[in-house]
């Protein structure tokens, strides 16, 4: 059956890019459909709303211009952890990451005019376009496919030791042309032409206009951003995880588990932004600034862990080494007070 209201399994094919295989797991995920002793025939409007629905919830665990770690990236969208162009089944979407922190990069895009001429992916060779992410976002433009196509700009966190890359979430974007092909570096790759749909107009062109300084000190704030949310989620984390092993503890059947607590790199890192280069306790500027030039100061808790302190916002302080020592060996009343109010402030 196949008319205004139904889909056959081969317009479902085109519809999301998808090969015969593919469309047993997608009833699985929920797709309307419905049988007729061997016959399958797919309602149209309730697919449509049903692909809009999942890839609705997908985008609204990102911000645009805010950053994320790799891992929230996988795990919100449900796609691979790998890749330039990471296609997701789960979410019906298409993340592409566009990565100007590696200069020997194979792929070379150019925002022109607003709109991000993006490279497609295959490293070796000329690139193809067929049974590949370079087909699923050609299909968008050409047969109108149902794939949210989500565009990340990697960068690397300055202030982060173990130069932890970030992805800033530009938007929503849309082929607003066909792909073409280029010559370069002594091979074909293909071209997609993208604009932003739901971004702010601001996102294009991202830090052509900007001085190499004006860029730094906004991958600074960008940085800023993203270390105080993780250390609120930790802090958040370490709180839940004590009170379930104080359940754990009144509950006489369950074995009393001894808190393992990681101190958490986030929470530390937190402390110190917020410290701004000056020790807690004596007031003085850090001693000395550490190799990324950021003043060095270290993580202290106020009730210490081996006595049930929390590692979390509230129970840290940045301390100068020397403070940082005196409390460890004197403990004196008086310092703790002190830090206690200068959290309270
Ligand atoms: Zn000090
Ligand atoms: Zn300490």
């Amino acid at each position: 059956m196949s008319n205004n209201r139904y889909l056959t399994k081969e317009q479902i094919y085109k519809l999301f890019t998808i090969k015969s295989a593919d469309v047993n797991k997608y009833m699985k995920f929920g797709m309307p459909h419905n049988k007729e002793g061997k016959e399958i025939s797919f309602p149209k409007s309730r697919v449509v709303e049903w692909q809009q629905q999942r890839q609705q919830k997908a985008k609204e665990q990102f911000e645009v211009g805010k950053s994320y770690l790799n891992q929230e990236i996988v795990d919100r969208l449900g796609c691979s952890g790998q890749g330039g162009m990471r296609r997701s089944h789960i979410t019906g979407t298409l993340a592409l990451f566009t990565d100007k922190t590696n200069t020997r990069n194979p792929y070379q895009d150019r925002w022109i005019n607003g709109k991000l001429h993006y490279t497609g992916m295959g490293q070796e060779g000329d690139q193809i376009l067929e049974g590949n992410a370079n087909k699923v976002l050609a299909e968008t433009y050409h047969s109108k496919a149902l794939t949210e196509v989500f565009l990340f700009e990697t960068h690397k966190s300055i202030r982060d030791k173990r130069k932890l890359k970030l992805h800033k979430f530009i938007g929503i974007v849309q082929m607003n042309g066909p792909e073409y092909f280029e010559k370069e570096n002594g091979r074909l790759v293909y071209k997609f032409p993208l604009e932003v749909v739901n971004g702010e107009k601001i996102f294009e062109e991202p830090d052509l206009r900007n001085t190499e300084i004006e860029s730094q000190k906004k991958q600074q704030i960008v940085d800023e951003e993203v270390i105080k949310r993780l250390a609120e989620e930790s802090s958040k984390r370490n709180i839940n995880l004590n009170n379930n092993n104080k359940k754990g503890q009144q509950s006489e059947r369950k074995v009393v588990k001894t808190r393992v607590y990681e101190r958490n790199e986030y929470i530390a890192a937190y402390i110190k932004l917020l410290a701004n280069g000056k020790c807690q306790l004596c007031e003085q500027d850090a001693p000395f600034k550490d190799s990324f030039g950021v003043p060095y100061l270290e993580c202290h808790h106020i009730e210490w862990l081996s006595e049930g302190g929390l590692d979390i916002i509230e129970n840290c302080v940045a301390l100068c080494p020397n403070c940082h020592r005196k409390m460890h060996s004197l403990a004196l009343e008086e310092d703790i007070k002190k830090l206690q109010l200068v959290k309270q402030e």
